[in-house]
């Protein structure tokens, strides 16, 4: 049985890298096998939290950004629009894997699942768009990334393509996803950081960005509520000189250590440093927990024996 109108809000954020693990091509199969484990423990979850489910899509809409310049005869496709189809494939593929943990689980007849099309509001004059930094697509190597015709960087898994980010300002759904908790659905929304779009008077218009799905998080969080809110990754938490020698993972981070090392460039600025940022927005606007851990271990993360855990002191 569902978590019921009492229950903790749960927010796991899924990683879209981590439905496509490194050195994998990306097929269906591959993510559909990768978000078996991650689903079986959602599903054991939602017996007692009612649950909000996000995700990236960073390697989904770079494959679809290349596949579609492979074919120069069809008109291309803007990115919102592609976010949009993003939120289609994954939320399809999360909704049917944790449809069959939950019928496993005998919870599908008590557990209703919807996935949401969101858009996420963004400021049309905001930098980002001015320095792309968002990591989306296959890793390149060396040779491809000099010769691509659009912007890449170094990021801490190789060369990559890199699109305008900006920040998120509020999530339009938002009350239709606060009536859906109330109602004890499980939701997925704000898919690959939600379709970004710009007021033009009382209309929205979409625009060329991926928005972090960590910061869009955060705002939907302090928008409808949640309680704890955890951002499964692939690595298993937070990271001090990441891929150094003398890398070591935090099991506890305070808000005062976490400024400190985000100004110190500890955190990467697409990857790490907007989950980071994501988990002070949600702790400054009074949230309670956050954490963020490996998909592998979401359960142990809230039992406290994994994941690095954020303390307010
Ligand atoms: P997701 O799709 O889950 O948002 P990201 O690639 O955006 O995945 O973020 C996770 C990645 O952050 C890790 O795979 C790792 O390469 C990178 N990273 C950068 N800095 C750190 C750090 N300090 N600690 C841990 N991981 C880090
Ligand atoms: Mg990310």
């Amino acid at each position: 049985m569902s978590g019921g109108a009492t229950a903790p809000v749960l927010l796991v954020a899924l990683g879209g890298n981590a439905l496509i693990q490194k050195d994998q091509a990306g097929t269906i199969a591959e993510q559909l096998a990768n978000l078996q484990e991650p689903m079986a423990q959602i599903a054991r979850l939602s017996r007692n939290h009612r649950l909000l489910i996000t995700h990236g899509n960073g390697p989904q809409v770079g494959s679809l950004l290349l596949q579609q310049e492979c074919c120069a005869e069809l008109p291309r496709l803007p990115l919102e629009i592609l976010v949009a189809q993003t939120q289609g494939q994954i939320g399809y593929l999360i909704e049917s894997s944790l449809d069959n943990q939950l019928m496993a689980l005998g919870l599908e007849l008590w557990q209703p699942l919807v996935s949401l099309i969101s858009y996420v509001v963004v400021d049309q004059d905001d930098p980002a768009f001015q320095h792309p930094d968002k990591p989306i697509g296959p890793v390149l190597s060396a040779g491809q990334a000099a010769a691509a015709p659009y912007a890449v960087m170094q990021t801490a898994k190789g060369w990559r393509r890199v699109v305008a980010s900006p920040r998120p300002l509020t999530i339009v759904e938002k009350r239709e996803i606060r009536r859906l908790i109330a109602m004890d659905f499980i939701v997925i929304c704000c898919g690959g950081g939600g379709i970004p779009v710009i007021r033009e008077g009382r209309h929205f218009a979409g625009v060329d960005a991926v928005i972090d799905k960590d910061l869009a998080s955060a705002c939907l969080a302090r928008e409808v509520g949640v309680d704890i809110f955890c951002m499964a990754t692939d690595v298993p938490g937070v990271a001090l000189d990441y891929g150094q020698p003398g890398q070591r993972f935090l099991r506890e981070l305070s808000l005062v250590r976490a400024r400190a090392y985000l100004a110190d460039g500890q955190f990467h600025p697409g990857s790490m440093g907007p989950k980071v940022r994501a988990a002070l927005n949600f702790l400054e606007a009074g949230g309670q927990r956050a954490l963020i851990c490996s998909t592998q271990e979401i359960e142990a993360a809230l039992a406290g024996r994994a994941g690095t855990h954020f303390s307010k002191d």
